[in-house]
């Protein structure tokens, strides 16, 4: 089983709306979305839920009323300025500020502190017209976006598994945090959708340094190349000095937003010359993995 991972630096590079045309395409893959604070895939996939799994990624501090005797010993010792004092003297805990570093746990004295499992987010098994899907929700305010990376990455793993599928098919998380980390690890291929601009070439350099970092192949499209012919040649002269593949190089296409509008990946959209550059990067990549 492979598994292609679609990243860029930053969100708006088009990222998930070349994913959703790729997810038309991909015959028999399992699709995933792992941009779990921003998913927004599902909006193009039209997923019906099957199965719903509570994500508990974090703990937090819990404060026995009962047990606490206003000391006070655990108010400097917690960084996050989670421990609230109340009138009567005994401490509560803000959750939406806690991060479950467990101090107060080991500060308190009397035993009045505990760390319990906390609901970080959601993860769902669907189903779409174009194969199983595996998505998620996180939690307003939660951090613990990778460790539900990881999550959805399992299931749409084990679901190939069972399935006999040949391919997992991710939307990434941008940029290039712990989410990122956890959308590449492990993975055969990263597709970066760059832009021509000098953000776009300074974001593809960073993600590149990750990939390389973690051995993982990398390949890239130029995003609406003709906007900046000049920007496209650099990005492309860049990736021949370190031997990236550029799969594809997309124009710009007001006809996009509307296949979003629509709700549709691009290529049932339209059969225009963008649809079909997006067919020709699709077949590349097919070619890189097999
Ligand atoms: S677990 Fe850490 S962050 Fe949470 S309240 Fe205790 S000291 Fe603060
Ligand atoms: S250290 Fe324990 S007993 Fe003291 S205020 Fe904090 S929770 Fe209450």
């Amino acid at each position: 089983m492979k598994q292609i991972v679609v990243i860029s630096g930053k969100g708006g590079t088009g990222k998930t709306v070349l994913t959703a045309s790729f997810a038309a395409m991909a015959e028999g893959a399992v699709l995933a979305d792992v941009d779990v604070d921003a998913s927004n895939l599902h909006l193009l996939l039209h997923p019906e839920i099957r199965e719903q799994h509570i994500f508990r990624g974090s703990r937090k501090a819990v404060i026995d009323a009962e047990k606490c005797t206003g000391c006070g010993l655990c108010l400097p010792a917690c960084r996050f300025d989670a421990l609230i004092e109340g009138r009567d003297g005994k401490v509560s805990v803000d959750a939406m500020s806690c991060e479950g570093c467990e101090i107060c746990y080991h500060v308190c004295p009397v035993g009045a502190v505990a760390l319990e499992p906390h609901v970080s987010g959601t993860l769902y098994v669907s189903s779409t017209a174009y194969g199983p899907f595996v998505h998620a929700r996180l939690g307003v305010a939660e951090s613990n976006s990778g460790k539900l990376v990881t999550e959805v990455r399992k299931k749409a793993a084990q679901i190939a598994e069972q399935e006999g599928r040949g391919l997992v098919l991710v939307d990434g998380s941008p940029g290039i945090g712990c989410p990122v980390i956890a959308s590449l690890t492990g993975t055969d291929l990263a597709f970066i959708v760059t832009e021509p601009t000098p953000s776009g070439l300074h974001d593809m350099e960073r993600i590149f340094e990750l990939t390389s970092h973690f051995k993982i192949r990398a390949a890239c499209c130029i995003n609406k190349f003709d906007l900046n012919p000049e920007n496209t040649a650099r990005v492309e002269a860049w990736c021949r000095e370190r031997s990236v593949p550029v799969a594809g190089t997309i124009p710009f296409d007001p006809a996009v937003p509307e296949s979003v509008v629509r709700g549709v990946p691009f290529v049932e959209h339209s059969s225009n010359a963008t649809a079909d550059e997006i067919r020709k990067t699709w077949a590349a990549l097919s070619e890189l993995i097999a």
